[in-house]
């Protein structure tokens, strides 16, 4: 049987597009049939996932400048299906959002597992039909349209939606697939690496202060150079660094590593909102606090493990010394550590540790009016496949909605 739309993949962009074509087929009074194939048991693994379980899923403050790759996709999609647009599709389906301070969108209830479970019942309420544990790994053009090939077996349509995502989080899901899907169809991709990812950096210390949450800032600098800075939480690891700020400015870590050109530096700023001036200053009079080691120095400004281990940075040694005995060479050593502690970057985590795969499908091989491949007649691209990819906030999900809906608009005209 030959089915008028085959949307490949369950995720975000996928089921976004297969509520826009019911939609759009319950409006026009036409009853298309429309076909989801989903690789995993279960559709929206990844989704389920997202905001700690709590799916940010967009961001009123989203404009191009949030995102990386190709813009000019990114342009068109905000513009056909805008925020306002997209919180008022979510109210349709019976998601009531909520706006943080910062801009963030959740569901009101803050579980994923409500985007996800309204997404699929009105999917499946306007009559698309959903297919698990179906693999799609070739295309192939025919007379009314395309091939789409499940082990051997081929499903017709005659248009066809890839919405299978990146590479990153392959235990949600991640896949190539999609990219080659697609470059063996003649299309280009740009180079692939992971983004919003955990960060690798030599662990003498870090590793004393694994588990410990800080807000401070973090700064990436290439040979000395500053490349980008985030203020927020910083987790430490016993691989390195991790925490919306460290993942917020990862993209920049990444794109070194797959060149490895000069040295890459995280300088951590683990009291952003003292100057080092008063720091030092307080440093010193906290030397005078009687009976205490330096063990204690820090303890009450600096988490107590946080405060010794930059003691051991600065080589303001041994901890078992009286305070008083502190130098104001100490202090100023001391206060040069906790406002700038150097760590060598080694990498990344990688696709494994990532949220989003920057790089994909290259732009120029993408409408951005329909987002159908150029080169092919019928075929459509969304989402995270695509050379787009977002800042942390709910840029990448905003994407994956817009995107869908510009293609479903454009496969519902031919109907
Ligand atoms: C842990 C984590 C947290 C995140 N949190 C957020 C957040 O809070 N806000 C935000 O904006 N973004 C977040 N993201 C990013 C966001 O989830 C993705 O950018 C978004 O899901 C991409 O949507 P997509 O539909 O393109 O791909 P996906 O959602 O990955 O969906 C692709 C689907 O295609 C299926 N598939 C793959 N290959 C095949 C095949 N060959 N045949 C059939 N099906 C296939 C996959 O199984 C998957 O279900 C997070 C990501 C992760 C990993």
């Amino acid at each position: 049987m030959g089915y008028d739309c085959i949307i490949i993949g369950g995720g975000a962009a996928g089921l976004a597009a297969a509520v826009f074509l019911g939609q759009a087929a319950a409006k026009r009074r036409v009853s298309p049939s429309v076909l989801l194939l989903e690789k995993g048991q279960r559709v929206g693994k990844k989704l389920l996932a997202t905001g700690n379980g709590t799916c940010n899923l967009s961001n009123i403050f989203a404009t191009e400048k949030d995102y990386h790759g190709d813009k000019n996709l990114v342009i068109s999609a905000l513009k056909a299906l805008t925020i306002e647009d997209t919180l008022a599709f979510f109210h349709t389906i019976g998601v009531d959002t909520a706006v943080r301070e910062d801009g963030k969108v959740y569901p009101h209830s803050e579980q994923a597992g409500a985007v996800l479970d309204s997404l699929r019942l009105e999917a499946e309420a306007l009559g698309v039909t959903i297919r698990c544990q179906q693999t799609v790994d070739k295309l192939t053009p025919c007379k009314v349209g395309w091939q789409v090939w499940v082990e051997g077996t081929p499903y017709t349509a005659r248009q066809v939606l890839v919405a299978v995502g990146g590479a990153a989080a392959p235990a949600l899901g991640g896949s190539a697939d999609g990219y080659r899907l697609l470059t063996d169809l003649g299309c280009k991709k740009t180079p692939l690496f992971p983004s919003i990812v955990q960060l690798r950096t030599a662990t003498d210390y870090v590793r004393a202060v694994k588990g410990i949450r800080v807000d401070g800032r973090i700064s990436l600098r290439l040979d000395g150079k500053e490349l980008a800075t985030r203020t927020g939480e910083i987790l430490f690891t016993d691989y390195g660094l991790s925490g919306p700020a460290v993942m917020g400015l990862s993209r920049y870590a990444a794109d070194w590593e797959r060149q490895k050109k000069g040295n890459l530096t995280a300088h951590l700023d683990l009291l952003p909102d003292w100057d080092k001036d008063s720091l030092c200053a307080r440093i010193a009079q906290r030397g005078k606090l009687r009976g205490r080691t330096l063990e204690d120095l820090l303890t009450g400004l600096l988490h107590k493990r946080v405060g010794q281990t930059v003691l051991r940075v600065a080589e303001v040694l041994p901890l078992t010394r009286p305070t008083d005995t502190l130098t104001a060479q100490e202090c100023e050593r001391v206060a040069t550590v906790i406002k700038n502690w150097s760590l060598a970057v080694t990498g990344t985590q990688g696709f494994g540790g990532a949220q989003v795969t920057a790089g994909g499908i290259d732009g120029a091989e993408i409408d951005p009016a329909t987002m159908r491949l150029r080169r092919h007649e019928g075929l459509y691209a969304v989402g995270e496949v695509l050379n787009v990819d977002g800042d942390c906030g709910g840029f990448n999900l905003q994407f994956a909605w817009s995107s869908a809906y510009v293609a479903a608009r454009a496969i519902a005209a031919n109907w």
